[in-house]
């Protein structure tokens, strides 16, 4: 690639309308030029008369480009779709896997380079500086979470605690030792971790945090205000994907308006899942990505079967690149519920908005004769346990009956002690589905 992405102070490297179009069409051209090195792309892009990067004139020819889809990925299992000789390839990283056969995405030194420096961007968008204390505990390894921020918060000048997953004790111990002012995690972690603290001998107080980046699976406004609210901090969504990298693909900026997706990285779309048209920037649509800074494993209008929507008006922060909304769910995680469509984060938005509930609930799915039955699990604060049974009784139904008004099924509920459902310490599995098991 001709120039290096850069951007130590996010906010000079926002170009606006027409500057990043015209920078994006060159990006757009050497990256389908890179991606005709493959078979893969070589024999669907030669199907529809694009032969070389010349062939890309506009923008609007990247409509004439298929989409790649997840399986596309996983058929070129193991050697992916490389574009690179391999001598220049110095990393690999695949996806958790958490719907399939995990995906694989090739590294040249230019693609970290380039990668580290969206992180760099994106944590300065949040007010992080050379002076914070950065605790990791993202699961270290193939999982992007891990090496992604790591690399970014160092190259910021941050001092950082690779400290990985699970481990609460410890990681409160590294948290009180080294004065860690952010962590990185998953919201089930930061949520289990909230209910231990007391438990193993700590307090919040005696910490010194003041921000977190939640992100890698979808959680609920209501979600953050809790986390916020319970370490008194600040909590920032952080979207990315393996097959884009990893995280530093769309950060919150300080106003919490929306994740800044960053467009001269990546070409933003948005379609509607079903009839694959392009949507406006008004409705609510499956985000397709192309990457415009990657050598080793170019992407071409990736579906990442993420559901989001694009944040209308300008941010007061000034960045330009557009805003990407909270991610309603993933196309593959909605559920037919007696033929209605429900989806995971419809549930959590309501029961984490009730203050009795506390911090885990799992969403049980079986069969009754022919018909489906949803059980909504709940964990509720200890102390409205040792509570009167009729208050109990009450405040299920107010649960039932504020699910029926958003997803229109009237599930089951079940109220559980703190601690009592499986916990997580990566990407939480919150869905049981009994109904298909033969
Ligand atoms: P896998 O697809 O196997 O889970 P990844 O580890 O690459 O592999 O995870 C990327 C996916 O995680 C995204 O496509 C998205 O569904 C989810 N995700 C990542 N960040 C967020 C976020 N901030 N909010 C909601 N979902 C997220
Ligand atoms: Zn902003």
């Amino acid at each position: 690639m001709k120039e290096k992405i850069a951007f130590r102070d996010a906010q000079k490297e926002c170009i606006d309308g027409q500057a990043l179009r015209k920078y994006q069409l060159e990006r757009l051209k050497e990256t389908v030029g890179h991606a005709l090195r493959t078979p893969f792309y070589q024999h669907r892009l030669n199907k529809v008369g694009i032969r070389s990067s010349d062939d890309i004139r506009s923008l609007k020819d990247l409509e004439r480009i298929p989409f790649t889809t997840k399986d596309d990925l996983r058929e070129s299992y193991p050697r992916g779709l490389l574009a690179t000789d391999m001598k220049k390839v110095v990393r690999v990283h695949t996806s958790s896997g958490t719907t399939g056969i995990p995906t694989v995405i090739y590294h040249t030194q230019e693609d970290l380079d380039n990668w580290t420096e969206l992180v760099v961007r994106s944590i300065v968008a949040c007010g992080v500086t050379s002076d914070d204390v950065f605790q990791n505990m993202m699961t270290y390894g193939m999982f992007t979470g891990g090496l992604g921020l790591h690399y970014g918060a160092e190259r910021l000048g941050a001092l950082v605690i690779p400290s990985g997953s699970g481990n609460t004790k410890r990681q409160l111990q590294l948290m009180k030792d080294f004065r860690t002012t952010v962590v990185h995690a998953t919201p089930s972690y930061m949520f289990h971790f909230s209910s231990k603290i007391g438990e193993l001998g700590f307090t919040v107080e005696e910490l010194n945090l003041k921000k977190a980046f939640l992100g890698a699976e979808p959680y609920s406004e209501n979600t953050r205000k809790k986390i916020e609210e319970f370490f008194k901090i600040d909590v920032y969504n952080s979207y990315g994907l393996s097959e884009m990298n990893g995280p530093g693909v769309a950060f919150e900026c300080i106003y919490k308006t929306g994740m800044h997706l960053w467009e001269d990285a990546y070409i933003l779309e948005m379609i509607d899942p079903e009839t694959k048209k392009n949507l406006g920037d008004d409705t609510q649509g499956e985000l397709v990505l192309t990457t415009l800074c990657r050598q080793a494993t170019p992407l071409l209008r990736y579906r990442t079967r993420d559901l989001t929507t694009v944040v209308k008006g300008n941010c007061p922060c000034g960045r330009t690149h557009r805003r990407i909304s909270r991610i309603a769910g993933r196309t593959d995680d909605m559920l037919i519920i007696s033929g209605v469509n429900v989806f995971p984060s419809q549930i959590e938005q309501v029961i984490m908005k009730i203050p009795e509930v506390g911090n885990n609930y799992q969403i049980y799915l079986a069969k009754e004769g022919a018909l489906d039955k949803l059980t909504v699990k709940v964990e509720l604060y200890s102390k409205l346990f040792s509570g009167d049974l009729q208050d109990l009784e009450r405040l299920k139904r107010k649960i039932q009956d504020e699910l029926r008004a958003s997803i229109v099924i009237t599930p089951m509920v079940e109220l559980h002690e703190p601690g009592s459902l499986p916990e997580f310490e990566l990407k939480a599995k919150r869905v049981v589905d009994e109904r298909i098991k033969i």
